[in-house]
């Protein structure tokens, strides 16, 4: 493992998606890339407030994701592909203007 904090999910976010059946099949989603880094492969499907068109993240940005504290470049990769600030989990009581994280949950270590 990556030693990263243990994953805090607030009870008011939808749970993360675990292959239900639907188009998408674990398989296919592990192939594809983070939409927030671009780096990791995907690891967690979130469903957001647009139906069709969930959160697929690695380990690490789903952290930052329900935690309101992804970084710039983070935030600007999931409004390229796809994602609206408009959405809850990209909502500009969260992030301003520029992706800066403005109630980052704070994690206790
Ligand atoms: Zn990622």
């Amino acid at each position: 493992m990556l030693g990263l904090p243990r994953l805090q999910i607030d009870p008011g976010v939808d749970q993360i998606k675990k292959s239900e059946g639907e188009e998408m099949k674990k398989s296919d989603v592990s192939k594809q890339v983070c939409q927030a880094c671009e780096e990791n492969h995907v690891q967690a499907v979130l469903k957001s407030t647009h139906e069709r068109h969930p959160y697929k993240v690695c380990q690490n940005c789903l952290f930052n994701l329900v935690n309101h504290r992804l970084t710039r470049v983070q935030f600007k990769n999931l409004l390229k592909n796809g994602h609206k600030e408009e959405e809850f989990m990209l909502h500009s009581d969260f992030y301003d203007e520029r992706g800066k994280a403005l109630q980052p949950t704070r994690i206790r270590s």
